[in-house]
């Protein structure tokens, strides 16, 4: 079995944002030499998150727009007195910081609307991406 990790960087923008990475992933998958496995796909920080959902320009509003109602930024959470981002942890908490994603000849098995999406809590902030790949 071989395991192999690429990591790489995705500067955000904006203090919310969703950037498609699928690319970058699959770039990441085709130089590892595995054909059949497991891909993690895993975000180190605790205000940021990863989906596996559809890249549609009004999604991306509507992730964000989710994130705001569910996890509302000007509620009295108690970490916004020692930090100004508890929205962020929160839905990152609930969201998730990796995805696995099954790996079969070489080719990820995401749905048609399934991209891997990162999603930028309590931006702009220089994000890192690993992506480790298990299999033979
Ligand atoms: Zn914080």
């Amino acid at each position: 079995m071989k395991v192999f990790i690429k990591e790489f960087t995705v500067a955000t923008r904006t203090r919310f944002e969703v950037v498609d990475i699928t690319g970058l992933v699959e770039d990441a998958v085709s130089s590892s030499g595995v054909s059949d496995g497991i891909v993690v796909v895993h975000v180190p920080h605790a205000t940021a998150a990863i989906m596996l959902n559809e890249a549609e320009p009004n999604l991306f509003h509507d992730y964000v727009d989710m994130v705001k109602e569910l996890f509302k930024p000007d509620a009295q959470w108690r970490h916004n007195m020692i930090d100004n981002n508890a929205h962020a942890h929160l839905a990152a908490a609930v969201i998730g910081s990796s995805r696995v994603i099954p790996l079969r000849g070489g080719r990820m098995m995401r749905g048609t609307w399934q991209n891997i999406l990162l999603l930028e809590l309590d931006g702009p902030r220089h994000r890192r991406v690993i992506v480790e790949v298990m299999g033979v």
